[in-house]
């Protein structure tokens, strides 16, 4: 079979239904529009179609020649609340909206894939769902879809475009491939006062500076550079004006981590750290830690059978072996969380750039994609599927 050349054929509609879905981004859990012109496009296909409750979340099941296992392939469809500045023809259409992630293109290349194995049923036993999922973006839509009971498999596989590397290329890696995310807050209460007399004040402002700096210590001295941590100090806020000590200082940002281990840790090292430095000053530290996606950690046996479906459907050169995870986070770590499988990045860097070379990253508002690799993944999941429910 060979998928890629027949993928190929379909690129003009699945190019053309990536543009429909990139003019109109839609944000969160409920992105009704995209899922209508995904179902619209399914119409007249023998699948079966379970909407969520929750979310306008919607897992597309189709059955091959004979029962068998299943496979769970996923595409997200929900885009960020950003401008767009990429000057393309098909520019989002929505003031402050961009699908800068490629979500637009996944979801593209879902429905192609579905299009493109139902002409070979004959090729798989079992079932193969679709997932579409909105609320990828921080909104925990997969959590949500899988609490409904509408993600059950044997095994799962999803595609993240990548516009760093080569067009047409897949890389990946077995084990953590993306970081945990949290969000950590930290108000540190003193005593209002003069500023002209902060010894009759408790200044909480430079004890804000001495925990945004001891954070940075806590990475270096605390965690081992093999299971990494990363800690930013994202947003300082205080005061009001030049002669005021203010009661308070708030800082913000995020952790990453590669492995529960060291999220733990580091989530007890940023309070400890926090609270002492403002006790040792006579503050108070208030630390809020919201959890946000855990590590996307890749099943080793199924990326191993992955790297091989890839090294076949497009040459062992390339494939790209990840030499380390992304530190962005990604929800689908809770689907692997439930069933084994794996996330692969696929190449799309854009034959054009600026002159220093630079290539725009997701959530860039300048993020372009090179569509051609559209085909890849689009064969990429037929082929991911077949081989796995090799009938
Ligand atoms: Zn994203
Ligand atoms: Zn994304």
């Amino acid at each position: 079979m060979n998928w890629m050349a027949e993928a190929k054929t379909m690129l003009p509609q699945a190019v053309a239904l990536r543009r429909q879905i990139h003019r109109h981004p839609e944000l969160g859990l409920d992105n009704p529009k995209t899922r209508d012109l995904v179902l619209d496009q399914l119409k007249g296909i023998d699948v079966e179609i379970v909407r969520g409750k929750s979310t306008s979340g919607v897992v597309v099941s189709m059955h091959g020649a004979r029962k068998g296992k299943s496979i769970i392939l996923r595409g997200d469809t929900d885009a960020l609340p950003m401008p767009e500045d990429t000057g393309l023809p098909f520019s989002s259409e929505v003031a402050g909206r961009m699908h800068a992630c490629g979500h637009d293109a996944h979801t593209s290349m879902l429905v192609h894939a579905v299009k493109l194995l139902d002409r070979h049923r004959d090729q798989f036993a079992g079932t193969v769902k679709f997932m579409f999922q909105p609320g990828e973006e921080g909104f925990h839509g997969a959590r949500y879809m899988i609490e409904e009971g509408m993600i059950d498999a044997d095994a799962c596989f999803a595609l993240h475009i990548i516009p760093n590397i080569r067009a047409g290329t897949i890389a990946g890696k077995p084990g953590p491939t993306m970081a945990s995310a949290d969000r950590w807050e930290i108000v540190v209460k003193g005593r209002g006062g003069h500023a002209s007399a902060p010894h009759d004040a408790i200044d909480p402002v430079p004890v804000g500076f001495e925990i945004g700096l001891a954070l940075q210590h806590m990475v270096t001295r605390r965690h081992s550079v093999f299971d990494p941590v990363v800690v930013t100090v994202a947003r300082v806020a205080a005061g009001t004006t030049n002669n005021v000590i203010p009661e308070a200082i708030e800082l913000e940002g995020t952790l990453r981590t590669t492995s529960p281990g060291a999220r733990k840790s580091a989530q007890e090292n940023i309070r400890r750290v926090a609270q002492n430095i403002a006790a040792a000053h006579l503050c108070v530290a208030e630390v809020n830690i919201v959890e946000g996606y855990p590590v996307t950690i890749n099943d080793a046996g199924f990326t191993g059978f992955a790297r091989d479906v890839a090294r076949a459907l497009i040459g062992d050169k390339n494939y790209l072996d990840m030499a380390a995870p992304v530190m962005g986070a990604e929800d689908f770590s809770y689907v692997l969380q439930k069933i084994p499988g794996c996330m692969l990045q696929l190449g799309v860097m854009p034959e054009q750039r600026d002159p220093s070379g630079h290539v725009a990253p997701v959530h860039s508002n300048r993020m372009m994609l090179n569509e051609d690799a559209m085909a890849t993944g689009i064969a990429m999941h037929a082929a991911v599927a077949t081989k796995f429910l090799a009938a």
